[in-house]
């Protein structure tokens, strides 16, 4: 089905013409995982070659799309770092284009009514396939004269479709990653592209407005191949300019089925919520099938710099989450602590630097932070395992340990560890565990003698009493 070369006379005509990609999510739903792949590709595509990325909003289908979901996708993009050029498109303002273009195939007799009902395809389509032929639409309406289809208009129900299907001819498909792509005309079927409502279906509004808005590569997931194939006989048909298409395999969850909404993907806002550094996203996503990125590449600047236009995998690609909070805790531990601070903000208000500082190392995600809560604020109950720990120091532990702390000058760890340990007895773990829950509230953490010199002569004595007046 393909012919090689093709993506050579791409590359030319990028070196002559400046590259623009767009995304065109609908403004139906929240950016999933999906979308962020399709919009982060056309994002460093267009980003690499110097040219433009585009933001356009498919909002034709006015039931389903709603503004808030247009300022959610924004904002889940700037989260992102993908900036668009110039202000979002509306596909809806091109509304009179879509029309004129109609009109321009009805008149060249290449789009028609079909008055079908839906009781009629079904059983076209249930007798094809009983003989062995692909479901296709039977051509009937395809016959009807001018006349008796503008006749018929007036009292019955119809929509439009494009008069594609062929038994001679074919449609090429310029695909970057593919070369041309090849569909015979007896193989596609003659699609709808209006509605019986009068809604356009995506072909046609999405095919005028790349032509409209000067799309010069056009990314999007190999599920839509067959959409290209009619998209490129309309835009030829009208004369229009195509874009290059770059199909690239989809995303499939860790099951091998498609990740979408309806798969349980994440949504962005999640993820956000989750504390999640969107840079972990786009490393993690930016580097499904591009295994030549460096392990060290943790930039942005550093990922389009590695970025392969050509590396694009044509087949499918699967997403982890566990990579993606790998990723996380590696940026996490990259971060300094002026940056790390309003990612712990989010889980424990009262954060300063230095808190920061001290337990950034013992992160995996940002919101770990919270299990540190006890040393910022000194009454914070204790949690089950922790309690335990108290319980089970021995008898008078921590009023030895208090006084031997507010009694000593000097206020290091080391010193006050080992008075402790010669007037109590305890060693090892029974004597560093009490000490270190006492102060920390958890079983584990920074280095004992950090969180000694992070809460200072009054910090310690306030946790120490803490306990001991519970
Ligand atoms: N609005 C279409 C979608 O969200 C755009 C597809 C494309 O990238 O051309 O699937």
């Amino acid at each position: 089905m393909t012919d090689k070369g093709m993506s050579e006379e791409g590359m030319s005509e990028e070196a002559t013409t400046e590259v623009v990609t767009r995304f065109a999510p609908s403004p139906t739903g929240l950016m999933h995982l999906g979308n962020v792949r399709t919009a982060l590709l056309n994002w460093l595509y267009a980003r690499k070659l110097g040219g433009r990325f585009l933001l356009r909003f498919e909002d034709t289908d006015a039931s389903r799309s709603e503004a808030e979901f247009v300022e959610a996708l924004k904002q889940d993009l700037l989260w992102l770092g993908l900036d668009w050029d110039g202000d979002a498109l509306f596909q809806s303002k091109h509304a009179g284009q879509h029309r004129e273009a109609l009109d321009a195939l009805a008149e060249k007799g290449l789009a028609y009514r079909c008055f079908c009902t839906e009781t009629q395809l079904n059983l076209d389509r249930k007798l094809a396939t009983s003989r062995g032929l692909p479901p296709r639409y039977s051509g009937k309406c395809r016959r009807l004269s001018n006349e008796e289809s503008l006749q018929r208009s007036e009292s019955e129900s119809f929509v439009w479709r494009l008069a594609i299907h062929n038994v001679n001819g074919e449609v090429r498909v310029s695909d970057a990653l593919r070369g041309n792509v090849v569909f015979a005309r007896r193989d596609l079927d003659d699609p709808v592209v209006v509605r019986s409502d009068g809604t356009f279906t995506f072909l046609l509004p999405n095919a005028i407005d790349d032509a409209v808005d000067g799309i010069t590569h056009a990314l999007r997931g190999d599920d839509h191949l067959t959409n290209s194939a009619y998209q490129v006989w309309l835009l030829e048909a009208l004369g229009l300019s195509v874009p290059t298409y770059v199909h690239h395999g989809l995303l499939l969850g860790e099951d091998g089925a498609k990740l979408s909404k309806r798969t349980g993907s994440h949504s962005v806002a999640e993820l956000r919520e989750d504390g999640l550094i969107p840079q972990a996203l786009v490393q993690a996503m930016t580097r499904l099938g591009h295994p030549n990125i460096a392990d060290d590449a943790l930039s942005t600047a550093d990922l389009l710099q590695a970025f392969d236009a050509e590396h694009i995998l044509r087949s499918s690609v699967k997403w982890s989450n566990d990579e993606m909070w790998r990723w996380h805790t590696r940026l996490l531990h990259h971060l300094d602590a002026d940056a790390l601070l309003p990612l712990i903000k989010t889980s424990v208000p009262a954060a300063n630097l230095d808190f920061a500082k001290l337990i950034a190392g013992n992160l995996e995600r940002a919101d770990d932070a919270l299990q540190y809560t006890r040393l910022v604020d000194a009454e914070v109950a204790l949690n089950e395992e922790a309690q335990a720990v108290v319980d089970a120091a021995a008898e008078g532990f921590y009023t030895t340990a208090l006084q031997l702390w507010q009694g000593s000058t000097d206020t290091g760890w080391k010193p006050w560890m080992n008075a402790v340990k010669e007037a109590t007895g305890c060693k090892g773990k029974n004597l560093f565990m009490p000490l270190r829950v006492a102060l920390t509230g958890v079983v584990h953490g920074p280095e004992m003698s950090a969180v000694v010199d992070f809460l200072g002569k009054e910090g310690v004595s306030a946790r120490l009493q803490d306990l001991l007046d519970s």
